[in-house]
């Protein structure tokens, strides 16, 4: 499957387990407690491809944007990234520098570009 593939929701569910998966094997080695839930939504107006909820420990993907693998495995690995730092320190860092230069989003945007190692992970030993 090609990285830019169009996916629908049944694909977008399946592949999403196994990117959280594959997030918590190469960011925590399973070693901290974490469970993390995702749940699937239908946002057609907004740019966001997935959010994170630091007090649910949920990540919500929108699968009609996040529909091809690479946007797919760049929004959880994003908000992944999230889910390992402060909570309190996100709404900080918020509201002295705002949403863009968050050091936590700097840091969240930048890990995405780790999209292609999930990818080969997955896709090379998975569907065609
Ligand atoms: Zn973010």
């Amino acid at each position: 499957m090609a990285p830019s593939k169009r996916i629908n929701k049944e694909t977008v569910c399946m592949l999403a387990p196994q990117i959280l998966d594959w997030c918590m094997m190469t960011y925590s080695g399973y070693t901290t407690d974490i469970s993390i839930e995702i749940d699937y939504c239908k946002k057609p107006k907004t740019k966001d491809y997935a959010l994170y909820d630091f007090t649910d420990r949920n990540i919500t993907v929108m699968y009609n944007v996040s529909n091809t693998p690479k946007k797919l495995i760049t929004a959880i690995i994003h908000e992944y990234t999230h889910s390992l730092q402060n909570h309190g320190w996100y709404y900080r860092y918020h509201n002295l520098v705002g949403y863009w230069n968050n050091p936590y989003e700097l840091a969240a945007r930048k890990k995405e570009s780790e999209w292609i190692e999930c990818y080969n992970d997955i896709f090379k030993s998975n569907i065609k």
